[in-house]
């Protein structure tokens, strides 16, 4: 695959809203990211409980490819823990976790995946809203095509990607905000974050969502959108 490098920056540690690692890379995103979140956070798109179909899509994604890989990488294996999908709906602070134990990314992948849009289907919806002005509008192609890892915008106004490759020796965490322009990447240092293997995502949600932190309401999207994922989801109402 051809990927376009998100442009790094040193970092200025002192900004506001930093990220709250000192140590935080910041990377600013490639134009077509910034015009895709544009799009998701303007649209009135009304349909906004697809975030979670997406967001299971690719855990479901990475624990496949770490099936898939592990035939002839089988050392890619060596943290024995089971294969599942976890989602913690936290009420009182309005924030979903979802957590797989797939085959993570490394700093670069984050760089390369949650950065920049190299996958045909993304650049297909850009192009659609770009020869679609007008006709029927952005809403109606967010719904048809669906947006990714993005979607995660239409529901938060924060999220942290905390995620370990098997093939690193380390634990990174992307962290992007809602309306920017860029993101960071820093080491994960919190002893209790850490995960032998996968993703956690993290979902601060806007004021206005964080009636999707409910566990019901979790359990029943899950049920509508994702009933065929070959992979156990597990909801929990509490840290588990
Ligand atoms: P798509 O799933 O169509 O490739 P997305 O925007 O949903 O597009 O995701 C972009 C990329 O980010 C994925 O292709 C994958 O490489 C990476 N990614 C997203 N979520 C995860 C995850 N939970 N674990 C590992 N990689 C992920
Ligand atoms: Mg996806």
């Amino acid at each position: 695959r051809d990927f376009f490098l998100g442009k790094r920056y040193e970092s200025t540690a002192t900004e506001s809203n930093a990220s709250s690692s000192p140590s935080a890379e910041k990377f600013e995103y490639q134009a077509e990211v910034s015009r895709l979140m544009d799009l998701i956070v303007n649209s009135l798109y009304s349909n906004k409980e697809v975030f979670l179909r997406e967001l299971i899509s690719n855990a479901s994604d990475a624990l496949d490819k770490l099936r898939f890989l592990s035939v002839t990488e089988p050392e890619l294996m060596k943290d024995a823990v089971d294969f599942d999908i976890r989602i913690l709906a936290d009420k009182d602070n309005g924030i979903i976790t979802i957590t797989d134990t797939g085959i993570g990314m490394t700093k670069q992948e984050l760089v390369d995946c949650l950065g920049t849009i190299a996958q045909s289907g993304t650049a297909k919806f850009l192009k659609a809203v770009k020869d679609n002005k007008g006709a029927g509008g952005d809403n109606n192609l967010i719904g048809q095509f669906g947006v990714g890892f993005y979607s995660a915008f239409l529901v938060a106004d924060r999220v942290v990607v905390s995620t370990k490759s098997p093939k690193s020796d380390k634990q990174y965490v992307w962290e992007g905000e809602v309306n920017a322009s860029s993101y960071t990447i820093s080491e994960e240092t919190d002893p209790e974050k850490l995960i032998p293997r996968g993703t956690r995502l993290t979902l601060h949600l806007k004021r206005d969502d964080k009636g999707f932190a409910h566990p019901e309401r979790i359990e029943k999207l899950v049920k509508n959108y994702s009933q065929f994922v070959s992979f156990p989801i597990y909801t929990w109402k509490e840290k588990g």
